[in-house]
């Protein structure tokens, strides 16, 4: 049985990992920390306002859903504590990556910025779509409390693309009559338009194109829950990643 914390235990994903972790038999619910949501009870663990009570419980694996800045203060708190992390908080630099791979040597951790299997899957297929085309560009839509922005999928999906492929066509703008039309520059110049729409949870388009085709690839969350499985997962392989991980892609095998 893995003893498991919450940072950001009362957010909207916070809330739903508790949800998740407790109702899977290999897992256990023993701390929940978050400031905004201090004293109140999530499965029987009252939440704390403080990380020292992810150590008062013995805590073995933290996952972490709060905001970049947030969890650069947490993450290296957990690796100076030995407990493993399990990172869906998105709006990280390379820095920050550098920086979390030198601090998890004794315990690890793995970072993901989506853990929807569909999502690992789009830029999957991304990857594999670049060499063939000329064109791309990323369509991603989230709902309108988000505060990074691109998305951590987007800029994922991005890295992905250049990676695979940086041979694109020119873009053919001479003049940008409304500034941000053409949206912003991911890794490998990608271009990508971030859109932030009530009612939706999160979506994204990869849009390529060739001569006389296009080919879209297109991932939709309707609900929290679908990034559950990939946590759960996370949780229960963590200890067996030796220090930081990028992507749930290594821990599927693909
Ligand atoms: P949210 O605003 O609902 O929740 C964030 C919570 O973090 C809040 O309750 C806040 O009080 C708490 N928090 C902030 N600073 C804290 C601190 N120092 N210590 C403890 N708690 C702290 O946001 P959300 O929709 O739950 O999203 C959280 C993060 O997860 C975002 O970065 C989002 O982009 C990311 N996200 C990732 C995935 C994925 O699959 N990787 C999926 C959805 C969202």
């Amino acid at each position: 049985m893995v003893r498991v914390g919450i940072v950001g235990a009362a957010g909207r994903m916070g809330r739903a990992v508790a949800d998740a972790v407790s109702a899977d038999p290999g897992l256990e619910l023993v701390a929940a920390v978050d400031p905004a949501g201090a004293g109140a009870v999530l499965h029987g663990v009252e939440v704390a306002p403080e990380l020292r009570a992810l150590a008062g419980a013995g805590a073995q694996v933290v996952v972490d859903f709060t905001v970049a800045d947030a969890a650069r203060t947490t993450l290296p708190w957990l690796a100076m504590h030995g407990m493993h992390a399990v990172v869906g908080t998105t709006g990280f630099s390379d820095d920050d990556l550098a920086a979390f791979r030198s601090a998890f040597t004794a315990s690890n951790c793995v970072i993901a910025a989506n853990f929807a299997i569909g999502a690992v899957l789009m830029m999957r297929f991304a990857e594999m779509a670049a060499p063939w085309f000329d064109s791309v560009e990323i369509v991603e839509i989230h709902h309108d409390q988000k505060v990074d922005a691109p998305s951590g999928t987007a800029l994922e999906t991005a890295r992905r693309i250049a990676s695979s492929s940086s041979d694109w066509a020119a873009d053919p703008t001479r003049k940008v009559v409304v500034g941000g039309a053409r949206g912003g520059r991911g890794p490998g110049g990608v271009p990508i338009h971030s859109l932030r729409v009530r009612g939706t949870v999160a979506n994204q388009e990869v849009v390529f194109g060739a001569q006389g085709q296009t080919l879209t690839i297109r991932h939709d969350t309707v609900d929290r829950t679908s990034f559950m499985p990939g946590v759960v997962l996370a949780c229960k392989k963590v200890a067996e990643r030796k220090g930081v991980t990028l992507g749930l892609g290594d821990l599927l095998g693909l």
